[in-house]
This record gives structure tokens, C-alpha cells and sequence, in this order.
């Protein structure tokens, strides 16, 4: 506490794991709680402290979400078409129904308590569905020229993205900016809760923003924790992300301690 009174600390943000079930040599078949260490990192460069959690069920969501002041949702596995009310295309890669149903609660929670969220893409797709959008189940089914799941090493830029002016990434990433890319699925139908606000030149949706400015939900299909290590502007997006927090914090009448 403050002189205040005022509760004082770092910026918690959750970030829901992911589940490894399947056999590796090195944990031979031991399930393991993970989520790619980029975040983690990305989140330690700032003020922010970052919290894992393992995928739990939805009462637990609810309290993961009250005790974080911020929620930044990762990569993994293709969101189940069920969830837009579609059949599996042949092309459909490997889904957790399990994590679908806890991130799905997590989203929502976070979009009531309206709690700050960063979604990086398999996590800006299923924001996009939470709230009635729909996805292309695989990019076979756009005419695009663009190759979307990069040959090219993950930490390199491969495609170009066009960003709205005055939106929130564009203070990030200019009006134009080269990322990577490792999605063989897509926004389809924008839910309504958002607006595009970054695109590639084959006019596929690659960033979105909430419609409401009280709401703080942005959403991106590239993966910028892969990159922080070799282009500053992909860590500024995470310095950005945590400032957004610090500042919805201190309107919640908690002070981050910097
Ligand atoms: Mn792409």
C-alpha cells in the first residue's frame, strides 16, 4: 500500500497455457503445462508480471480473471470449427477441445470485467469466434499469392501488413510493416465487436481492435513474441500492451508499482 491507501504492484497478466499430451524423448508422455517462453520473456522486459495458467474449468476463469490486470492469449492449436457451427475440413490441423472451452471463459471474463487482452494468433482467432465471427478453416479456400505458413525461420519478417491509421497498432507498427507469419487459418467473418485494423496485401484480416473504446481488446495474426529478440519494435508491442494495462489500473484506483 501506498501513502494513499492504494493497493501498489506490478501489473499481473495471465497467460492461459497450453497442454502437451502427446509422446516427446525428453518427457516420455508426462502431460506438461507450457506456453512459448517469448511471452514470458516479453512480459519480464517490462514492468509486468506474467502468470501461466494451466487450462482449469470456467469457475476458475472467472477467478484467474479477477485477480489479473491483464490477459494475453498465445498460439496452439486450430480453434474447433464447432465453435461457428461448421463441419472439420479435411485441412483442419490437430484441436484441445479442453482449452477452446477454458480460453473461451477466459475471454469472456476478461471482455465483462473488462480487463485488458492481447491475442496473438490461434488467441485473435478464437476472440474473433467468442463473439460470432468465423474463420477460413484453411487459407486453401482464399485466392491468395501470399504465403501465410512461412518456409522462411519464425523469427524473420516474410509478409507485409497494411495498418489503419490512428488505430492502436499503427501507433505501434507505423501504417506499414513486415511480419511473420505461421497460420494456415483466417479470419473470415469479423465479429462485430471489432474492426480490421491491419491487413496483408492479399486482403486477409491480420489485426483487429474492439469497437468500444472502453473495451481494451486487441488481436493480431502474427507472432511478435518469436521476434522480440531480433527487431525492438515486436518487444515495444509488449511495452505498449503493459503501459495500456498501467494506465486502466490506475483508473481502477491501483497504482502500479514501477
Ligand atoms: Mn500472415
Amino acid at each position: 500500500m501506498n501513502e494513499r491507501g492504494k493497493a501498489m504492484r506490478k501489473p499481473i497478466i495471465i497467460i492461459p497455457g497450453n497442454l502437451l499430451t502427446s509422446y516427446t524423448e525428453q518427457f516420455k508422455g508426462i502431460p506438461i503445462n507450457y506456453t512459448p517462453n517469448g511471452f514470458v520473456k516479453a512480459l519480464l522486459r517490462t514492468n509486468a508480471t506474467p502468470l501461466i495458467l494451466p487450462i482449469s474449468d470456467e469457475q476458475r476463469a472467472k477467478e484467474y480473471v479477477e485477480m489479473a490486470d491483464g490477459v494475453l492469449l498465445a498460439g496452439g492449436q486450430d480453434v474447433s470449427p464447432h465453435l461457428y457451427h461448421e463441419e472439420p475440413h479435411l485441412k483442419l490441423g490437430a484441436t484441445s477441445p479442453e482449452r477452446d472451452t477454458f480460453e473461451t471463459a477466459i475471454i469472456k471474463e476478461a471482455w465483462s470485467q473488462k480487463k485488458p487482452m492481447l491475442a496473438v494468433c490461434r488467441g485473435f482467432q478464437l476472440m474473433n469466434v467468442v463473439f460470432g465471427g468465423n474463420l477460413y478453416q484453411d487459407l486453401e479456400d482464399v485466392s491468395t499469392s501470399i504465403q501465410h505458413v512461412q518456409t522462411t525461420p519464425i523469427d524473420k519478417p516474410v509478409h507485409s501488413v497494411k495498418l489503419s491509421p490512428g488505430s492502436w497498432l499503427s501507433g505501434v507498427y507505423g501504417e506499414e510493416y513486415r511480419v511473420n507469419s505461421v497460420h494456415h487459418q483466417g479470419i473470415k467473418d469479423l465479429s462485430e465487436n471489432f474492426r480490421a485494423v491491419a491487413w496483408s496485401k492479399d486482403g486477409l484480416v491480420e489485426g483487429i481492435e474492439s469497437m468500444d473504446k472502453d473495451q481494451k481488446a486487441i488481436g493480431l495474426q502474427w507472432h511478435p513474441e518469436l521476434m522480440i529478440d531480433s527487431d525492438p519494435i515486436m518487444q515495444s508491442l509488449f511495452d505498449a500492451f503493459v503501459e495500456l494495462v498501467n494506465n486502466d489500473m490506475k483508473n481502477r484506483n491501483v497504482t502500479p508499482s514501477v
